[in-house]
C-alpha cells in the first residue's frame, strides 16, 4: 500500500538535483533510469564532461587521447531526460534548495552530493600557484603542453613529481615514458625526472611485497626518488627541496587530495579530509533527503573511512538510486556495504602492482587488468573503442 506522503507527492514531480556528473554521480542517475514522468532529475556540474581519472596519467605518456577521457555530459543527459546545468553547487540556502555559482538555485526535495576531491595543498600556497596538477582535462591538457614546448625549447629542465603515492608514480612514469619516447633515451638525460616524497619511503601505506616491486621498477626507470623532502617554495619555473633550488623545473602537484570547496560550506560532521560522514544509507545522519556519495563521502570501514577509488563510488551510486526508488515506493532502505575489489599501481612501462580481488598481481598481468577494468569502466562505446584503439595502435 503506498503511504499517504507517497500520494500526496504524486500531484507534483519529485525534484532530485544531483551535484556532480563524475563515476558516483552517472552511477546514481543511471540506477535511476534516468529522469521519469514522475521524478525530475537535474545534473548539475561545472565541466561539461565526465572525466575518466584514472586514464589521465596515460593521456600524459600519450599512450592515450584526452578526447577518449571525456564523457559529454549534455548529451548523456539528453538521452537520459535530465536537465543538466553547466554550473557548480556553492552552498545550501536554508533547507531545500541549492546554490549555484551564478547565484540562482534550485529547489530539491532529494540532493545528490557527488562533487568528487580537489588536490590538497596542506597550506603551501606556492604549490597553488605555480604547480601542475592532473584531475582535469585542463589539467591534462596543460600538463601535455608544457612538456611539448620544454622538449621541443631544448633547455635541461627537471619535472618534479611531489608525491610518492599511487597517481604520483603513475605520472612520474608517464612523464618519462612521454619524454623518452619523443626524444630518445639518451637526450631524455637532459630532462630529468624526479619524485619528492614527504615521508621516509615511496608507497608508505603499501606492503613491502606490492611497493617492493614498484619501488624497483621506478628505480629501474631512471626516476630520481627523494625521500623525507623537506619542501620550500615552488616558483613559476623552480622549486626547493631540502634548501637546494632544483631550476629550471617543472612541478607536479600529487601530494594528496580533500574534500571539494562546496563541502566546506555544508554544516555537515566531516573527516580530517574535509570528506562528509555517511552513515550505511549513505546519508549525513539527521539528512535522509541528501546522499553523499563518492570522494565526497567519508564511509567508516574496518575503523578507517573508504580510501577513494571509482569501484566504490559506482556502487555507493547504486545503492543510493535503489534506496531513492525504493522509498517513492514505499520499501525499507538497504545499507551499504562496502566491497573492495582491490587496487593496482600502474605504471607507464607497463606494469602494475597490487592486489585484485584479494590475490597478489604483479608485472605485465597487473597492466593488463588495469587496462580491461579501465575500458570496461569507460562510459559510452565511443570512448571503449577509442581507449583500445589508442593503446593497441600505441601512438
Ligand atoms: C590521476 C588519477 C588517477 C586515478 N586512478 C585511479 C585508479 O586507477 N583506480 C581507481 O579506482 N581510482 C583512481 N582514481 C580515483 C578516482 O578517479 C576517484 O576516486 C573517482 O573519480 C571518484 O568518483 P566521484 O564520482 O566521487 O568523483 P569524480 O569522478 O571526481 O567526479 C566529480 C564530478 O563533480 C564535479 N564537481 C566538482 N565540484 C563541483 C561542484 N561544486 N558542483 C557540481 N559539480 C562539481 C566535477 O567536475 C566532476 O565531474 C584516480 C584519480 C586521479 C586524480
Amino acid at each position: 500500500m503506498m503511504s499517504l506522503w507517497f500520494c500526496e507527492n504524486k500531484m507534483k514531480k519529485i525534484e532530485v538535483v544531483v551535484a556532480g556528473g563524475g563515476f558516483a554521480g552517472i552511477s546514481f542517475i543511471e540506477g535511476m533510469g534516468g529522469g521519469a514522468d514522475d521524478v525530475s532529475i537535474t545534473l548539475v556540474d561545472p565541466s561539461p564532461d565526465s572525466i575518466f581519472r584514472p586514464l589521465l596519467p596515460d593521456v600524459i605518456a600519450g599512450k592515450v587521447r584526452l578526447e577518449h577521457c571525456r564523457y559529454s555530459l549534455p548529451e548523456y543527459c539528453r538521452s537520459r531526460r535530465v536537465r543538466f546545468l553547466e554550473k557548480a553547487a556553492s552552498g545550501l540556502e536554508g533547507e531545500t534548495r541549492l546554490v549555484l555559482d551564478d547565484g540562482t538555485g534550485l529547489d530539491f526535495d532529494y540532493l545528490v552530493v557527488a562533487c568528487g576531491a580537489d588536490p590538497e595543498y596542506h597550506g603551501n600556497q606556492s604549490a597553488r600557484k605555480h604547480a601542475f596538477t592532473l584531475y582535469s582535462a585542463q589539467d591534462a591538457a596543460r600538463l601535455s603542453a608544457t612538456i611539448n614546448a620544454v622538449l621541443e625549447k631544448g633547455e635541461a629542465t627537471s619535472f618534479v613529481v611531489v608525491g610518492g603515492g599511487y597517481t604520483g608514480l603513475e605520472t612520474a612514469t608517464a612523464l618519462k615514458y612521454r619524454i623518452r619516447k619523443r626524444v630518445g633515451r639518451e637526450a631524455a638525460g637532459r630532462f630529468p625526472v624526479k619524485v619528492a616524497e614527504l615521508a621516509p619511503r615511496i608507497l608508505a601505506g603499501l606492503s613491502d611485497t606490492i611497493a617492493g616491486p614498484a619501488r624497483e621498477e621506478v628505480r629501474r626507470l631512471g626516476i630520481e626518488v627523494i625521500t623525507s623532502a623537506g619542501l620550500g617554495e615552488i616558483g613559476e619555473d623552480w622549486i626547493k627541496i631540502n634548501g637546494k633550488r632544483i631550476s629550471p623545473a617543472v612541478t607536479i602537484w600529487s601530494a594528496g587530495v580533500s574534500g571539494v570547496d562546496f563541502l566546506t560550506t555544508l554544516p555537515f560532521e566531516k573527516d580530517k579530509k574535509g570528506r562528509i560522514k555517511v552513515n550505511s544509507r549513505l546519508h549525513s545522519p539527521g539528512r535522509e533527503d541528501i546522499f553523499v556519495l563518492g570522494d565526497c563521502a567519508s564511509f567508516e570501514s574496518g575503523g578507517s573511512p573508504l580510501r577513494m577509488a571509482v569501484h566504490f563510488s559506482l556502487a555507493q551510486g547504486k545503492i543510493a538510486s535503489g534506496n531513492l526508488l525504493g522509498r517513492l515506493n514505499d520499501l525499507s532502505p538497504h545499507s551499504y556495504h562496502s566491497v573492495d575489489y582491490g587496487y593496482l599501481v600502474p605504471l607507464a612501462s607497463g606494469k602494475a602492482w597490487g592486489k585484485v580481488l584479494g590475490i597478489r598481481v604483479g608485472g605485465r598481468i597487473g597492466s593488463i587488468l588495469h587496462y580491461l577494468m579501465s575500458v570496461y569502466r569507460s562510459w559510452g562505446m565511443r570512448n571503449r573503442w577509442g581507449v583500445v584503439k589508442d593503446l593497441l595502435v600505441r601512438r
